[in-house]
């Protein structure tokens, strides 16, 4: 009946876990409500970058900071040779003007709901690292803040770039570029989310891969009244190009959840002079990388239509985005068998492994080189990235969600780690880290076309 005394210790293990974090409940969803009132942007978290590394230093363990900018690491090592789990955190925040919380200077707002994560993140240290929970498992647990999950400010990190800062422009990719996750063997974390059809939590499901777009148009300044034709208008070279990229909707597939879309960051300094640089920033996503770069070879013959027009030059700065998120079925539902003891059967829903709400995750990246889940737990309301979203149940986004994270990792490391073995067994990752490092450079790339 040894099965049996392992199944008792695996739930009395996940009963201390879920007690440790119940105990911190209050100062937890105070730490969540705090970053949410502090928001800071990509690259740019120090201040809850630092409250996530002196929480994991309380409890006791060594902290590496500063990766990829803003990151932090802790691992907590258990004793034996066994499989490593990291449990990750967002840190960053967006940009949505008019958000309740917004910063006013900035802008920046958690309109994504990546501020309960770190509560999360140090709920689940505490609980993994207390005694009784620790001495049980096998391997480890490796806890990581991750910077700039949003893909934003292309501008300001492309100047990060060539300043040497930054080899990739999210925090994920740029972990995976410097070895951050070399020495884990699979990743977990959990998305808050305001679409109550996807139940309380939800499990499994795709997203959309992407490449970034920075597009300079540039002309000729001219008197705009005085002599308009001694110039060339960038500002219609920009126009042309959107209509002809417009024109090219017909040609995507439903299936293939193609969305092209961006946003003009400079569109000229005078109105009275001929407009000699327009800027565009946008994305290019699909289902999966393929399409993305198909779509892309499209996008980039509208930019260069629109110079071509007008006799303007294009210069192309393509960036690689991300990569399209698998989820992992038996972690999936070790999670799910979690969400339904924490908050009733029937919690869980299970999505269909491509289900795509056209949106993107850096986490996906991660997901090409190793098993990693991303579940949803439904506790806000709004509309993701508006100026509505707030979290409305932070019980449910960071002591549930840090508990089934945490029941989690006991599952995959209790008993000598079965479950961990078993998942990195059956699992079989698109690409290596080389692989998918000389992959994303290989979408790195500056195009410059003259239009006469
Ligand atoms: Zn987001
Ligand atoms: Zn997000």
């Amino acid at each position: 009946m040894e099965f049996d005394l392992a199944e008792a210790k695996i739930s009395d293990l996940k009963a201390a876990a879920c007690a440790v974090i119940e105990a911190r409940r209050d100062d937890l969803i105070a730490l969540a409500q705090d970053i949410a009132v502090h928001p800071e942007l990509g690259f740019e978290e120090s201040r809850t970058s630092a409250k996530v590394a002196k929480g994991l230093e309380a409890l006791g363990l060594s902290v590496e900071r500063g990766i990829a900018v803003t990151g932090v690491k802790a691992i907590k090592r258990f004793g034996g040779i066994g499989p490593a789990v990291a449990v990750i955190g967002e840190l960053d925040s967006l940009r949505v003007p008019g958000h309740s919380l917004a910063d006013p200077d900035t802008s920046a707002a958690h309109a994504c709901g990546h501020h309960t994560q770190p509560a999360q993140l140090l709920g689940v240290a505490a609980a993994l690292t207390s005694p009784d929970v620790a001495s049980h498992l096998r391997g480890s647990v490796a806890f990581i803040a991750t910077p700039a999950e949003e893909f934003i400010d292309l501008g300001r990190r492309l100047e990060r770039q060539e300043a040497g800062e930054l080899g990739f422009m999210s925090g994920k990719q740029e972990m995976i570029r410097l070895g951050t996750f070399d020495d884990v063997d699979m990743a977990m974390m959990v998305h808050t989310s305001s679409d109550g059809e996807l139940g309380k939590f939800s499990i499994g499901g795709s997203s959309n891969a992407h490449v970034v777009h920075m597009v300079k148009f540039k002309g000729k300044a001219a008197h705009a009244g005085g002599a308009p034709w001694d110039g060339v208008n960038a500002l219609q070279a920009a126009n042309v190009a959107m209509v002809a990229l417009n024109a090219q909707r017909e040609t995507f597939q439903n299936s293939d959840t193609i969305r092209v879309h961006g946003i003009i960051t400079s569109a000229g300094v005078s109105m009275n002079s001929v407009p000699a640089e327009v800027v565009y920033e946008g994305r290019v996503r699909g289902r999966n990388s393929e399409i993305v770069d198909a779509t892309a070879i499209k996008v980039e013959r509208c930019f260069k239509a629109g110079a071509l027009a007008l006799g303007a030059e294009v210069e192309i700065t393509s960036v690689p985005g991300y990569m399209a998120l698998v989820n992992d079925p038996m972690m999936g539902d070790l999670f799910a068998a979690n969400a339904d003891a924490l908050s009733g059967p029937g919690t869980a829903l299970h999505r269909q492994a491509t289900a795509n709400r056209g949106g993107s995750t850096d986490l996906g990246d991660l997901s090409q080189i190793m098993p990693v889940i991303h579940p949803y737990v439904t506790a806000a309301t709004g509309s993701a990235h508006g100026v509505d979203y707030l979290i409305e149940d932070y019980y449910s986004a960071v002591v549930t969600s840090a508990s089934a994270l945490a029941m989690t990792v006991i599952d995959l490391l209790a008993d000598g780690a079965v479950n961990a073995k078993a998942v990195l067994k059956k699992s079989k990752p698109a690409m290596t880290r080389e692989q998918y490092v000389s992959a994303q450079q290989a979408r790195m790339r500056v195009t410059r076309y003259k239009g006469r």
